[in-house]
């Protein structure tokens, strides 16, 4: 069985470096491909209440027989619930709908400047690992001014930021703040969301080719080897075993620094976090 390296939070808990990711999986694909993955190997999974695939999920966790303490789950709160009593209630309903009684982690899926609740989100998300819900609480999509304003706000600092993140946008500044602050780096569209060229750019399929890889083993060993947590996607069973396979994919330092230089300034592919407006 792959062993798949851990990343240290500085709340003592620990995250599988490479998990599965469900975005756009509807619900009863996603019980058979986080089956699939379980089976692989993974045994860390990344939902989001917005999915609406956490019902699947938790059937494809149930019917793996693997222990709780074996497996990782995260799970997202939506920007319709930051309010703090509604974000208890999602929690509890992610739960209910996974069918766990805890999380490893709970993290507030976009910050939404405009909504100005995203202190509040950040405050029930407290109160969650308080009660016992959820084991590590982080953020995601947080522009650095937020991300900084929460902690500030509070004295709790997020276990983990998940971003978007992928050689075209590499997130320098953000990743050098987290550095700062023991903040884990978790990339979302780790492969690009399969937007651009980025697994046909020859920098990284002259890569694989030397290593008798693919390239998206390339990327994904290149975000593994800059201390990364990444969650690719994809509902293709032989994609869902070569993406975990990246993990014994080592890149030489140059070919690191090589696909350092891909960065671009107009690398996003999704929505920015600091004009998302719902
Ligand atoms: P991704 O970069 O993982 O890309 C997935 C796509 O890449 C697949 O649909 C497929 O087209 C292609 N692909 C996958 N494996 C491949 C392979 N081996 N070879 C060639 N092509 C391959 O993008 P993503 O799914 O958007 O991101 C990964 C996960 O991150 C999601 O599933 C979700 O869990 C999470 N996510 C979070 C947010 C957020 O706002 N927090 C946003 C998007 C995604």
């Amino acid at each position: 069985m792959t062993s798949v390296p851990h990343v240290r939070f500085h709340d003592g808990h620990e995250i599988p470096q490479l998990g599965y990711g469900v975005f756009k999986v509807d619900d009863d694909v996603a019980a058979d491909v986080t089956a699939q993955a379980l089976e692989a190997g993974y045994r860390h999974v990344d939902t989001a209440k917005i999915y609406g695939n956490e019902e699947g999920v938790g059937r494809a966790i149930r019917a793996s027989g693997l222990a709780r303490e074996d497996l990782f789950v995260t799970t997202k709160l939506w920007n319709d619930a930051q309010g703090f009593d509604d974000a208890i209630a999602a929690c509890e309903a992610s739960l209910e709908r996974l069918g766990l009684d805890y999380l490893d982690l709970y993290l507030v899926h976009w910050a939404v400047p405009a909504q100005g609740t995203y202190v509040e989100a950040w405050q029930a998300l407290i109160e969650l690992q308080k009660r016992g819900l959820v084991r590590s609480i982080g953020v995601s999509n947080y522009p650095l001014p937020e991300l900084e304003e929460i902690i500030a706000a509070t004295g709790v600092v997020p276990a983990i930021h998940q971003i978007e993140l992928h050689p075209y946008f590499q997130q320098r500044e953000l990743r050098a703040v987290h550095a700062q602050h023991g903040i884990a780096t978790q990339s979302w569209g780790p492969l690009g969301q399969g937007k651009s060229d980025l697994l046909d750019n020859t920098v990284i399929t002259d890569i694989a080719a030397a290593h008798g890889a693919t390239a998206a083993q390339v990327v994904l060993a290149w975000h593994l080897a800059h201390g990364i947590v990444t969650i690719p996607k994809s509902v293709t069973p032989s994609r869902i075993v070569e993406n975990l396979a990246a993990v014994e994919l080592e890149l030489t330092a140059d070919e690191v620094a090589a696909i350092d230089t891909l960065d671009r300034p107009d690398g996003r592919g999704g929505a920015d976090p600091a004009t998302k407006t719902a």
